[in-house]
């Protein structure tokens, strides 16, 4: 390659950057350009949190020290300790060990600066009336509550409809309570219902039933979780692993054009600390714009 061809192939590729979102190291979010780059090739969005992971407290790895001294080393910007307020869980059937676990969190995250660290929990939906385990006082102690479909939820998870019609409408039913509970602030893992008989697939989901519950969600502020493996959701399942990234990418874009806000996780219960690939090539691929990505600093500067 000549000088000459050179310096044109760099100006080439500067031209095409200009136009651009640009990474802000500084904010931990892509800043968008003008409203021309439309036009271009979207850059991959880059979010640099994990708002959903466990410890200890329940059944994760790491001891509360550890997990954050991963999280500075990885060099998150923010992380959200959201271990299981379910019943039988630890923190859920003992204050005593409630109240060990929100000092830990207030301890260990005060005697650093490099991450922002969120107090949370992760509660379950009980039934499709969209009741969750965990009750607004001990939410109140908490900065970010997440709840999910698990083996507790009667009429999903637990004992789906042997009807898959049915077993979606109760799914989505679920969620619309859950939009109704004040105190909580993501939907972890959505449309995780791949390893039930029936199984129901993202594509499964009406769009019409999908629309009313995003419309909600946009309405209520309630997060949509982007959790890394949502794979393990299916495993069970006939469905292979790049369809279901397809179908989640169009469940995802559905959400983000009612105007939902996302967030994304490892749901780390091992070594997945910090995993969110398959999340940004998700948000990345269903070109959510990085407004509609949850900011951890505002969570950690608000009243609760
Ligand atoms: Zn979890």
């Amino acid at each position: 390659m000549t000088a000459s061809t050179r310096r044109g192939f760099l100006h080439t590729a500067l031209s095409a950057t200009a136009g651009l979102a640009a990474w802000d190291p500084a904010q931990g979010a892509a800043t968008q350009g003008p409203a021309s780059a439309g036009t271009t090739p979207q850059p991959a969005l880059r979010v640099n949190h994990d708002l959903h992971t466990h410890t200890i407290y329940s059944d994760g790895a790491s001891s509360i020290p550890l997990h954050i001294l991963e999280a500075r080393a990885f060099e998150l910007d923010a992380v959200a300790i959201t271990d299981h307020y379910t019943p039988g869980s630890k923190i859920s059937e003992s204050q005593a060990e409630f109240d060990r676990y929100v000092a830990e969190i207030e301890r260990e995250r005060s005697a650093q600066q490099d991450v922002t660290v969120l107090k949370g929990a992760e509660a379950t939906a009980l039934d499709a009336t969209g009741r969750i385990s965990i009750d607004e006082g001990h939410a109140a102690k908490l900065e970010w509550v997440l709840c999910d479909l698990g083996g507790l939820s009667e009429g999903t998870l637990r004992n789906p409809p042997a009807d898959k019609q049915k077993y979606v409408e109760n799914v989505v039913r679920t969620y619309l309570g859950l939009c109704d509970v004040t105190y909580l602030d993501a939907i972890a893992h959505p449309f995780n219902t791949g390893n039930t008989r029936p199984a129901a697939f993202p594509a499964d989901y009406p769009p019409r039933f999908l629309r009313e519950l995003a419309a909600k969600m946009a309405a209520k502020g309630k997060a949509f979780d982007v959790m890394n493996d949502m794979i393990y959701w299916f495993h069970q399942s006939s469905i292979a692993p790049r369809e279901l990234t397809a179908q989640y990418v169009e469940l995802v874009k559905l959400f983000a054009a009612a105007g939902v806000v996302f967030q994304v996780s490892s749901d780390d219960h091992r070594t997945g600390l910090g995993n969110t690939r398959w999340a940004q090539l998700v948000l990345t691929r269903a070109l959510v714009p990085a407004q509609q990505i949850v900011d951890p600093r505002q969570i950690a500067s608000r009243q609760k």
